[in-house]
């Protein structure tokens, strides 16, 4: 099939390289001319696993292509797939469809012949019918259907989802539609539940999942505060947990609290839309409530042991919203750095994957980047660990514990073994245990 994908981001890229894989003609159009000069020399503009590879290989075999140009990737599309941002409003924290409606209102001129439109940004409820209203009065004679095809990749597990995922959603209110998505998703028929809904459904679904799982996450981390309090263990607590079946033992990682480029934005359209439609809806409400003050909380304790030393210097292990990605959106990472810079102290941080991405959104000049996480440690009083990367599991305690000024670890993410790091003769204290 011929596909244009237009945003070649976090979704865009990896979705068009998976597509061009299994055997399409894929054209990913972005704006963003720098973005697309990298592509087209076969350089991927963002870190997954796997998708240099994959990347290089469809380039060669000439089944995908990087345009700044509509006209080209949309003009003989049978698929345009719309994977821009649906970044939160600044003021009201509803999602901002400033480029949804730019898109569509740029790719109607181009539509030729029967057209299906697919909406993999995360949009509210009702979008559709608005970009179907974009595209009649721009364009009144095309031929066209709008779906709903949410995604769900996990960034960081981009590549790996989109050839396995979970379930495939698709919105579609005609049965043409539905044959067209039928095609295009034919190669997952027997490995993958695909679920064929309304529209509205279909849109819904994406923003029920996202608010669930950080409702989950929400709930884990204050299950950690009621660990800390009474002398149980939270990782004991969701391991026993997650057994459960009806429970699953995702998504039960006491931590920092959430972060990224969706939970944060998501769960806060999801209350702003549920407020528009006159539902109180508490949960989620308590959740982006709880997750902002976690950051707060997870700061407090950094500063807590430091507290009496003069200019103290932290070491900080993690800029990532998560491991496996160099995405920096809404970190907590970012947002505890944030919290430290006012209290007169030095950072020196280290990501694996994360140290440019977190240039851009840090202030400049705020903190060090160490090329290591040696260097990293080196002469600091207190080590904050506040992203999962395997690779801290791994971290050398007896060299760490040489190379500190103070031997104290504040471990927002549980990575370290307690007994470990307290027979090397630190102070350690994590989330949830003792
Ligand atoms: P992103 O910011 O990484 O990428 C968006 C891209 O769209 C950018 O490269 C931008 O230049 C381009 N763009 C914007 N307007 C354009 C236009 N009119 N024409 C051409 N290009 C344009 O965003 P992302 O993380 O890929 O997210 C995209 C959407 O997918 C969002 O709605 C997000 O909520 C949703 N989503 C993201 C993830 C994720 O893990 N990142 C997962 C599921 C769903």
């Amino acid at each position: 099939m011929k596909i244009a994908i237009i945003g070649t981001g976090y979704v865009g890229l990896p979705t068009g390289v998976g597509f061009a894989e299994l055997g399409n003609q894929v054209t990913c159009i972005d704006y963003d001319k720098s973005k697309i000069d990298m592509l087209r020399a076969g350089h991927v503009t963002l870190f997954e696993d796997g998708l240099d590879e994959l990347l290089q290989k469809n380039i060669a075999a000439g089944r995908i292509i990087f345009t700044t140009s509509m006209a080209e990737g949309v003009s003989d599309a049978d698929i345009v797939i719309l994977a821009v941002g649906t970044p939160p409003h600044p003021e009201t924290g509803a999602a901002d469809m400033k480029y949804i409606n730019a898109a569509a209102t740029e790719l109607a001129q181009y539509l030729t012949g029967y057209t299906v439109i697919a909406t993999k940004s995360t949009v509210p409820v009702g979008t559709g019918d608005k970009i179907e209203d974009i595209i009649r009065t721009q364009n009144p004679t095309a031929d066209f259907d709008v779906v709903s095809l949410p995604e769900f990749l996990r960034e960081g597990f981009a590549v790996y989802d989109f050839f396995n995922p979970d379930r495939i959603i698709v919105g579609a209110n005609t049965e043409r539609a539905r044959n067209v998505l039928r095609e295009l998703y034919a190669p997952f028929a027997d490995k993958s539940q695909i679920l064929f809904v309304n529209r509205r459904s279909s849109e819904t679904i994406k923003y029920a999942s996202n608010a669930f799982l950080a409702i989950k996450i929400h709930y884990i981390n204050e299950m950690a505060n009621f660990c800390e309090a009474t002398g149980a263990d939270i990782n004991e607590v969701s391991r026993g947990m997650g057994l459960d079946t009806r429970i699953g033992n995702r998504f039960l990682n006491a931590g920092p609290g959430y972060g990224g480029s969706c939970f944060p934005k998501d769960t806060s359209a999801m209350a702003y839309m549920a407020d528009e439609n006159g539902v109180d809806m508490t949960l989620i409400k308590a959740a982006i409530r709880g997750n902002r003050a976690r950051k707060t909380m997870m700061a407090n304790r950094i500063l807590d042991a430091v507290s009496g030393i003069e200019n103290p210097r932290i070491a900080v292990l993690g800029l990532a919203f998560k491991n496996g990605t160099d995405d920096c959106r809404e970190s907590p990472a970012i947002e505890i750095i944030n919290d430290l810079l006012p209290h007169n102290v030095q950072i020196t941080a280290y990501d694996p994957q994360a140290m440019e991405t977190a240039q851009k959104v840090l202030p400049a000049g705020a903190i060090k980047y160490a090329p290591d996480m040696y260097s990293a440690v080196s002469g600091a009083d207190v080590l904050a660990i506040l992203t999962e990367w395997d690779d801290f599991r791994t971290l050398d305690l007896a060299r760490t514990s040489e190379l500190m000024r103070h031997k104290v670890i504040v471990d927002c993410r549980n990575l370290l073994n307690p007994d470990d790091a307290e027979s090397h003769g630190f102070k350690y204290s994590c989330i949830g245990r003792k």
